[in-house]
């Protein structure tokens, strides 16, 4: 039933002015075909995003071979992120602080997504330390951490655009 404005209809049976229907609130159920709806982006939650953004830089550094998870842990003195990674499987976990800053998210992440990406290297320079002396082992293994920590923060300088927010490891 159609019915101008000024009739009073039964509830829900709306009303047209210039061949757009106006309807009683609520819009009865069947009606409002030409209602326009307005949609927003959907909230996602703190890990939701974490997932994303992992998602994102995984596919940009062709990480594809590997599942890796994203957890937020309690803050940690020395670091805001840190990875736990498993190359045999090619599964890894990034750990990050509860209190990083979402705009330090993709430093952070790409930080730990190229230990993943640079594991066969980690390796391989594992495997030279075990075949040298005992006391060489220890003072080549003790420069190991800070020469990949410092190309790594280079990196992801090149590769995040921004400089490096905390202590990552
Ligand atoms: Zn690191």
């Amino acid at each position: 039933m159609e019915v101008k404005i000024g009739d009073v209809g039964p509830v829900g049976s709306g009303s047209t002015i210039n061949n757009l229907k106006i309807y009683p609130y609520p819009i009865p159920p069947g009606e409002g075909t030409n209602v326009i709806n307005v949609s927003f982006p959907p909230i996602l939650t703190k890990g939701e995003k974490l997932k994303q953004k992992i998602s994102y830089w995984m596919n940009r550094m062709g990480l594809l071979e590997w599942t890796v998870w994203g957890e937020f842990v309690p803050p940690e003195e020395d670091s805001s992120a840190r990875c736990i990674f498993d190359p045999l499987h090619y599964q890894a976990t990034i750990y990050l602080s509860d209190e990083h800053p979402e705009e330090q998210w993709d430093w952070s992440v790409v930080h730990e997504l190229l230990h993943l990406m640079l594991s066969p290297i980690d390796a391989y320079i594992d495997e030279l330390l075990l075949h040298t002396e005992k006391r060489e082992q220890v003072v080549l293994d003790s420069h190991k951490e800070p020469i990949v920590e410092a190309v790594f923060n280079r990196l992801c300088r090149a590769i995040v655009g921004s400089s490096r927010p905390r202590l990552e490891r």
